[in-house]
């Protein structure tokens, strides 16, 4: 009698598992469709851009109908910690050291790596960071120094400057050019991408419509 119901029990657990296994497979299947826009991007994300196509992403991303979205932010993704009161920036172009106690190192501590790794993931020839006016050397007289972005467009001879680059600014970008139409938080919560246009607009000079 109790095999028996050790089978039972197990068998029934079998099914269980499964049947959710099954319900998270659908759920990733059925994602890319409710949340991105591929043929929009068409996998922008690491090739040399056009203002021409900067536009057309922007006048998709405007067009779209916001997907379902998950507010609830999600477990802790980031360890909290408080942040750094005092930094030395070492300068990647001369090596030189620069020691920050005051806001800006809390910039160089939060803002400056994940601009960093999200640039860098990006691999992108027309977007690069510029995080030069955080080095005395190459700024000697910077005092409120800021992360900029330098954006060359094939279309343009001149490249862009945008400065006072943050986080947020970098992920947007990302999320833009890999026809995403959600911005995910830092905590995993989501807000439709199409909030975040009129600053997408600004940083890289091109409008919607
Ligand atoms: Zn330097």
């Amino acid at each position: 009698m109790q095999y028996i119901i050790l089978i039972f029990i197990l068998l029934a657990s079998m099914l269980f598992y499964s049947s959710h296994i099954f319900s998270q497979v659908k759920d990733i299947v059925a994602r890319p469709n409710d949340t991105t826009n591929k043929e929009a991007a068409n996998a922008a994300i690491s090739k040399a851009l056009s203002r021409t196509e900067i536009q057309n992403l922007l006048r998709n991303l405007a067009k779209s109908p916001v997907p379902p979205i998950n507010k609830e932010p999600g477990a802790m993704c980031y360890k909290v910690a408080a942040p750094a009161d005092r930094i030395e920036y070492v300068c990647p172009i001369d090596g030189s050291k620069t020691l920050y106690t005051d806001v800006a190192a809390y910039t160089i501590d939060r803002d400056l790596r994940s601009v960093r790794c999200i640039i860098k993931g990006l691999n992108n020839p027309s977007i690069t960071l510029d995080e030069s006016e955080f080095c005395r050397k190459c700024h000697p007289k910077m005092e409120h120094p800021r992360l900029a972005l330098v954006i060359k467009y094939s279309d343009d001879k001149k490249p862009l400057r945008i400065e006072g680059i943050y986080t947020q600014d970098a992920e947007t970008i990302r999320e833009l050019l890999s026809g995403s139409l959600i911005h995910q938080g830092n905590y995993d919560e989501q807000t439709p991408l199409k909030d975040y246009i009129k600053r997408l607009e600004d940083i890289f000079d091109v409008k919607a419509e």
